[in-house]
């Protein structure tokens, strides 16, 4: 019998959480578990399989698997290989290792879901993460929309938070995203921001914030927040976890919500093909029902393209397994 089926792929760090996350949510009747990490699997399901004994815990049966686990999975999350490497040399960024890695952890989960499916809608959040969903997507003939990456979703989260601390409100009343790489290229679009309509010329006059609305300063806020998280804990997990799991949701609800997600241009702001990134995109039950192509400002739409040029170099590294193309 087919039923709400996820499968998570990867339950270190973050998949652990993406895990625990959709248990609690209630909408899967049915969770697999896989990992190259057998024992891991096995272990965090059955931990989470404990859980649901307990009173607030919905009753999802949990069990670690193969990737035959696919064949009838409604949504299949990604969070395999890792999110931090240490680097050795100074010279290699722990980023374009990361690319070097996670491009053959990607290629092989990949392998393993197509055996089985080419229907399940796939969450990718395994970092770099605009380099790995464009391998996945476009490396193995995945049909267009039913995968994409969490890419933004985070960093915008983080924006709103910043922006509500600022002027002392709720983030959820704030609207506004992150543009490009899931990462320090990513940008903010703050003439599209507002606070039920108060938009980027009005809000400090209107809430009065602790600092004046920079774009330079909250674009690298948002960029820093990631970085007071890695420094604290060593990995970052809560805030990403939650962003697939909302996702999920949504493809399961078929909610049409409009979120920035990371997909492959086709067209979009003249790319063709050649980079995926963050925009705002439909999120229904075929994944992403649409991209919208939102104007830009001058100014954004040069952070727009400084981003997708950094996106392209990082896709020829893990093209060419060859470590030396990025700077920083
Ligand atoms: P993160 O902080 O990104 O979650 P971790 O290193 O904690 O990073 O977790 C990554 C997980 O991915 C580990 O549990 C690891 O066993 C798993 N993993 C690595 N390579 C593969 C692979 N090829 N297939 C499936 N799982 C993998």
């Amino acid at each position: 019998m087919k039923r709400n089926k996820l499968v998570v792929v990867g339950v270190g760090h973050v998949g652990s959480y993406v895990l625990a996350d959709a248990m609690k949510l209630g909408l899967f009747s049915e969770i697999a578990v896989i990992d190259i990490d057998k024992d891991l699997a096995y272990g965090e399901a059955l931990d989470q399989e404990h859980a649901t004994a307990l009173t607030y815990m919905s009753n999802t049966t949990v069990h670690a698997g193969d990737y035959s686990e696919c064949a009838n999975a409604d949504v299949i999350i990604c969070a395999a290989g890792p999110s931090v490497i240490k680097s050795d040399e100074d010279t290699m960024p722990d980023r374009t290792q990361l690319a070097v890695v996670n491009s053959e952890v990607i290629r092989e989960v990949m392998t393993g879901i197509t055996q089985y499916t080419k229907d399940a809608i796939i969450i990718i959040i395994t970092n770099p993460l605009d380099t790995m969903l464009y391998i996945a997507e476009n490396e193995f003939g995945y049909p267009k929309g039913r995968i994409f990456g969490t890419g933004t979703m985070l960093d915008s989260a983080r924006l709103r938070k910043i922006i509500a601390a600022n002027y002392d409100i709720d983030a959820k009343s704030v609207t506004g995203y992150m543009m490009g790489e899931h990462g320090h290229t990513a940008f903010p679009v703050l003439s599209r921001l507002n606070v039920q309509g108060f938009g980027e010329e009005e809000l400090d006059q209107v809430f009065q914030g602790k600092e004046r609305l920079n774009r330079d300063t909250i674009k690298k806020q948002v960029v820093k927040a990631a970085f007071d998280v890695l420094n604290g804990k060593g990995w970052t997990n809560a805030g990403v976890a939650q962003a697939a799991v909302t996702l999920a949701k949504a493809v399961m609800l078929d909610e049409r919500s409009v979120y920035p997600v990371s997909t492959t241009l086709h067209g979009q702001y003249g790319y063709d093909g050649d980079v995926a990134l963050s925009m705002p995109c439909i999120i229904g039950r075929n994944g992403v029902e649409k991209q919208l192509e939102i104007v830009l400002d001058s100014q954004e739409l040069k952070w727009l393209h400084q981003s997708a040029e950094y996106i392209k170099e990082t896709i020829q590294v893990s093209k060419t397994g060859r470590t030396h193309h990025l700077q920083s």
